[in-house]
């Protein structure tokens, strides 16, 4: 393994566990290491500090351990027992009622660059360093060893998130196994997962808690479920009991897919609709029917506007990440700002909003702002109910801030 030596007091983060070395803090590196490869990271004066794979960029490695030892196949057994050992603390792993939960969330599992999500017998692996990938087949090998007949399938699937420029070809494919099976259980609830094509391992996993909660608030509503992709929110507020459910999202094959698992679900079920529109043309097209309702008014009626019949009384708003990058994060704020106002504006007095952001970059108190301001905007009272996060399957690294991205809240609009 080649050395690589920091510049002189550039120990500070690593020596409190942050787990990445920039790029600014690397001082010489013993030969010419490849992209991928591990490297021993050492203080200016050679004292020992942590074992990582190294990557072109900004973060130069991400460290896999601060202890001097081997990375071995008894590394990585390690690695993911303790990983399942939290799951099955959560009560996630071995529940016959949800089979879906992330197994390995990156830094959160002490693994920067790997993600496993299970959906029954079948792990999806991403890898999102190159480091990642070229351990790939160990880990694999790892996983089964530490999962045993629970797991009969690996499906590796690193197309989109690799780093381009790595120029790693195509890196779709079964590493252990191969099944046609898809079909996974969270919450006594069906799914039909797209590993091959789907968004990230397939499914948002992310969101269960907070589908349970939207579950809770369902019960007569008329609900709106607004970039809805797989259709996770809108099984469970059928489940809850809404009074119609409408699905939106400006993919065609997201509206599939939601018809699809109602269907699966709910066969026949004429609450359920789905449309495949721009959230914000769709928004816009409520507000139009409420303005011309609001002009019926008399002239002295003043705002909030009170709601209409047709309108939705639970709207749920978890649209992708505004800001990817640190550099969009004030686009982003307004981009969150106009979705929530455009939403409050057309929401009848007693409503609820279940809005999102999982932007890594926009903190919890930028998007409460963002919202806040929206709330300001469309003249409604707002009332904060819950305060939302990723779930536990997702946990956060203590000495890893970075690894909060999702944040919520449930909002009571009169
Ligand atoms: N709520 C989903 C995850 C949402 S992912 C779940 O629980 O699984 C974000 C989705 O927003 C994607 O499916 C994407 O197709 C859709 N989308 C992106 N831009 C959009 C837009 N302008 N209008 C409507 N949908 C959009």
């Amino acid at each position: 393994m080649k050395n690589l030596y920091l510049l002189k007091n550039k120990e500070e983060s690593l020596r409190r566990f942050h787990p990445w070395v920039f790029s600014g803090a690397v001082g010489r590196i013993e030969g010419k290491p490849q992209e991928g490869e591990r490297v021993r990271v050492l203080t200016a004066q050679g004292e020992f500090i942590a074992i990582g794979h190294w990557q072109i960029g900004s973060i130069a490695v991400r460290v896999l351990t601060f202890e001097d030892e081997p990375i071995d196949h008894s590394f990585w057994v390690r690695r993911l027992r303790s990983a399942l050992d939290v799951r099955h603390t959560i009560g996630l792993a071995g529940n016959p009622k949800n089979d879906t939960y992330r197994l390995v969330h990156g830094e959160g599992d002490s693994l920067p660059g790997l993600v496993i999500d299970m959906y029954g017998q079948t792990a999806v692996m991403q890898a999102h360093s190159v480091g990642m990938h070229v351990d790939r087949m160990d880990i694999a090998k790892a996983l089964k060893e530490v999962m045993g007949d629970a797991l009969q399938n690996i499906y590796y699937k690193s197309e989109t998130t690799l780093p381009f420029k790595a120029e790693l070809g195509q890196e779709n494919g079964f590493l252990l196994g191969s099944t046609p099976e898809n079909i996974a259980m969270e919450n006594g609830l069906r799914f039909h997962i797209d590993w091959l094509k789907g968004q990230k391992t397939g499914f948002f996993v992310d969101q269960r808690d907070n589908r349970s909660l939207v579950e809770q608030y369902s019960k007569g509503r008329r609900v709106l479920n607004m970039f809805c992709y797989t259709g996770g929110f809108s099984v469970y507020a059928l489940r809850g009991g809404a009074e119609l459910v409408h699905s939106v999202d400006s993919s065609q094959k997201a509206v599939d897919l939601v018809n699809d698992n109602v269907e699966l679900n709910f066969p026949g079920d004429k609450r359920h609709q789905a449309f495949a529109e721009d959230a914000f043309k769709f928004l816009d097209s409520i507000n139009e029917e409420l303005r011309v309702k609001n002009e019926e008014l008399s002239s002295a009626q003043t705002l909030p506007l009170k709601g209409t019949e047709g309108a939705y009384d639970l709207v749920i708003l978890d649209p992708p990440a505004f800001a990817k990058h640190r550099d969009a994060v004030r686009h982003a704020i307004k981009g969150y700002t106009k979705l929530n106002a455009r939403a409050m504006e057309k929401m009848p007095s007693g409503s609820i909003l279940f809005t999102f952001s999982c932007s890594q970059a926009i903190s919890k108190e930028q998007f409460r702002m963002a919202v806040f301001t929206a709330a300001t905007l469309a003249h409604r009272h707002v009332r904060i109910l819950h305060q939302l996060h990723q779930p536990a399957d997702h946990p956060v690294n203590i000495y890893h801030p970075e690894g909060e991205y999702l944040k919520g809240l449930v909002l009571y609009v009169e």
